[in-house]
């Protein structure tokens, strides 16, 4: 294999077409878009059965983000999204493919499919293995994997050379077995897609307000006075959010936007369910729109709280909730003298807002006391992720917004369920409390020392210090950083395992041996001793709720992702531990009953898990009650990051394309952005364009700074797109390649795809 042949999507810069971007999001597009997708990919039949299901009480949970469902009325029409007909269409596709596709398409054949083209095959439909030498995956049974699986993980040295990844689809149930075979395998390797997401947010949340999770409602987005929306885009990412955001607007709330790229998600929304809102031409989001430059966050909060402490000394009270500060904080003192130091001016040439701008958004905040702060990768996937954070809760503590109707905390989650994985004990830094439960209940003692997160992982795998990589769900190989880095890092492997639905590019890199185990998907029922079950997920604001598939398997090969690793765990562990794996998975309520009797919060699960709209988990940032070290919320002093990028170069951020969830790529069509048919752009200002001696549409070069330069991505068209100046945007997964493995915060370890340096160069075939 040459360098990138397998390891990236092949190059589509020539068919790249450019159009003005939107200025209006969802509305009638939105359903043609859906809707496309679904009646592309599915049969009638299907479509209608999940569709009318989906986000539905006792329905089907949305497989796409984690945006929360109303607790009250579900719209008929459908409680969902355009994004969530294509996470449907998807997993629910009427194509499949099995071992005669595998015997004619060789992995050399599959690695030239682009990553699009590759999700569009179809559902694996059976057991599959690859071994060193062989062109083709050929079929397995289910029994033989299992036995290979078992008898590959016991001729390790220690269980620590095993290292178990879990992608954020994953149901409770799935996870809570997981973590538990993992434990009582003897490792706690338990790397996962919140490392590269949220992992940030989890860190800074849990030191500064004792809870690492978003302390809001939706109810408390309808009633805000203001809504910060930062670092996210939630046109493409979250959609349902703008039914949350328009209904803020029309309780007269404001929306304050603060993004590198004016996204057309923040700047207005047709709610595709109301005619009028369709008349009408929209709702306005964003009441003011601050550009921030990429990573400037830090120095315009600055900017904007000391705008608010002028305010607040000229009159004692008025602004900063000095009763909140006092009763509910720690470390003031400190954070206001620090933040003294600072010059408003020098904080916002460096975010590169005008002073007017940021004065315009002091004086939205100033008089409000009911503010809350929503985010996403924008201020995570950076080495200072952790302090981002930190730094919009000082700003929620200076206003005592945090704890009360209309206030708090909004990390917005990117995928369906992985607060709820974090929940159920995937984690490679377990709490001791956990630990104990664990063998309480089990009769087993866990390991007590971490594993490792994604990023150690990889580089466990690339100096083979790791030999088995398993992974439930996903695709490892696009999700994370230092594409070529990874993929290497994958192919030392003695064993992979991949529990997947569709074939995706981490399969196309295969260590020794390769086992891909097809497994079910939300939308389908599953059956375990003799009766239906469902799965149950945590959405972005702590609700546990139910889902359950509504269509037949689509190929009687599969098994449910329990049932797989239950089997996995006795072909490995035989009667090494005293669990019951059989009788855990033969009704999914005996595993509610285990995370009952193990995770606070889950009292009466069975019960409570059963009622239309599930349950929400205790939260005390929500009433209160701080749960750090020292029992009170806590401002923090938070350097500004270093701004300085060596002469030449620039500042790229990854993102997505709103024809994209996560590393699935739906379609070619950036509708917003008004970029089709191809995803190898770098989207660039035009005042940089001129100084830089690039044309629209120019091919060019990205020549990461890091290593002495040696990451490359090459072919790719330039964008002119209103962006600030010296950054620029590509898109994920193709820009990865740039991400450095060695770049990355070090509380979270959360890879720095942000920002990431690097110089742009004419391609050399630049015709
Ligand atoms: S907002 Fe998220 S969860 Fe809801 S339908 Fe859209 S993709 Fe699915």
């Amino acid at each position: 294999m040459n360098d990138k042949r397998g390891i990236e999507s092949p190059e589509d810069h020539d068919k790249v077409k450019v159009s003005k971007p939107k200025e209006n999001s969802a509305g009638i597009p939105a359903i043609r878009s859906g809707l496309k997708h679904v009646l592309t990919y599915m049969d009638r039949k299907d479509a209608f059965a999940t569709l009318t299901k989906l986000n539905q009480k006792g329905g089907i949970d949305c497989p796409g983000c984690a945006w929360p469902d109303p607790e009250d009325d579900r719209s008929k029409l459908g409680e969902y999204c355009e994004n969530g007909m294509k996470a449907i269409a998807e997993e629910a596709t009427n194509r499949r493919i099995d071992a005669s596709f595998f015997a004619s398409h060789t992995i050399e054949a599959l690695r030239d499919k682009t990553d699009f083209e590759l999700g569009k095959l179809g559902r694996i439909a059976e057991p599959m293995l690859l071994q060193a030498s062989q062109k083709h995956y050929q079929p397995i049974s289910w029994d033989d994997a299992f036995e290979m699986i078992g008898s590959e993980l016991n001729a390790l040295n220690h269980p620590d050379e095993a290292i178990f990844y879990t992608s954020g689809r994953t149901s409770n149930e799935a996870a809570f077995l997981y973590q538990l075979f993992v434990r009582a395998f003897g490792t706690n390797n338990l790397p996962d897609c919140s490392n590269m997401c949220h992992e940030s947010s989890g860190a800074a949340l849990s030191e500064t307000l004792g809870i690492g999770k978003g302390s809001v409602t939706l109810h408390d987005l309808h009633v805000a006075e203001v809504i910060i929306i930062m670092g996210q885009n939630p046109g493409t990412n979250h959609p349902r959010m703008m039914t949350a955001l328009e209904k803020c607007k029309q309780n007269g709330g404001k929306i304050i936007a603060i993004n590198p790229l004016p996204e057309c998600g923040l700047i207005r929304y047709t709610n595709p369910q109301n005619p009028i809102s369709i008349l009408k031409g929209g709702v306005k989001l964003a009441d003011l729109f601050l550009q921030v430059r990429i990573n400037g966050d830090i120095a315009l909060l600055k900017a904007l709280m000391l705008l608010l402490m002028q305010e607040e000394e000229k009159a004692p009270g008025s602004v900063f909730d000095r009763e909140f500060i006092e009763e509910h904080t720690s470390g003031y003192e400190a954070f206001y003298a620090a933040l003294k130091e600072e010059n408003i001016d020098e904080c916002l040439s460096e975010a590169g807002i005008d002073r007017s701008l940021a004065e315009e958004a002091a004086a939205m905040l100033r008089q409000k006391k009911k503010i809350i702060v929503c985010w996403a990768m924008g201020l995570t996937q950076h080495k200072n992720g952790v302090d981002n954070i930190k730094e919009v809760v000082n700003l929620l503590l200076l206003k005592g917004a945090i704890g009360k109707e209309g206030a708090g905390t909004c990390p917005v989650r990117g995928h369906s369920n992985v607060q709820g994985d974090r929940t159920m004990g995937i984690w490679e830094s377990p709490p001791k409390s956990f630990l104990e439960s664990i063998e309480k209940h089990f009769g087993f003692k866990p390991p007590e020392k971490h594993g490792t997160a994604v990023v150690d992982a990889i580089k466990a795998l690339k100096e083979k210090k790791a030999r088995v990589f398993m992974s439930l769900g996903g695709n490892f190989l696009s999700a994370t950083p230092d594409t070529a880095y990874t993929a290497a890092a994958l192919q030392n492997c003695r064993l992979q395992v991949h529990i997947s639905t569709k074939l995706n590019r981490a399969h196309l890199v295969p260590g020794e041996i390769s086992i891909i185990l097809p497994c079910l998907g939300r939308t389908e029922i599953d059956i375990q001793g003799g009766t239906e079950q469902f799965v149950s997920v945590e959405n972005s604001m702590g609700i546990v709720h139910s889902s359950k598939g509504v269509l037949p398997p689509c190929s009687p090969h599969l098994k449910s992702e329990p049932a797989i690793i239950a089997s996995i765990a006795r072909s490995t562990l035989k009667d090494r531990v005293p669990v019951d794996w059989e009788f855990l998975i033969s009704n999914y309520d005996h595993i509610r009953s285990a995370i009952e009797s193990c995770i606070p919060g889950f009292q009466a699960y069975n019960e409570r898990v059963r009622t239309p709209s599930g349950f929400y988990l205790p939260n005390g940032a929500r009433i209160r009650k701080f749960n750090t070290q020292n029992g009170t919320a806590n401002f923090s002093v938070n350097s500004r990051p270093d701004m300085m990028v060596p002469d030449g170069y620039c500042i790229m951020m990854t993102i997505r394309s709103h024809d994209q969830y996560n590393t699935t790529i739906y379609g070619l069509e950036d509708r917003y952005r008004g970029i089709h048919g191809g995803r190898r752009v770098v989207l660039m200002n035009e005042d940089d364009m001129k100084s830089w001696g690039f044309k629209a549409m120019d091919l060019v070069d990205l020549n990461g700074h890091a290593d002495a330069g040696k990451r490359v991505a090459k072919h790719f068209r330039v964008v002119p797109y209103p962006i600030p100046r010296g950054n620029v945007a590509t898109y994920f997964p193709e820009a990865n390649v740039l991400v450095p493995i060695h770049s990355y915060d070090t509380i979270s370890k959360t890879p720095a795809s942000k920002r990431v340096v690097i110089r742009i160069t004419k391609s050399e075939n630049s015709a």
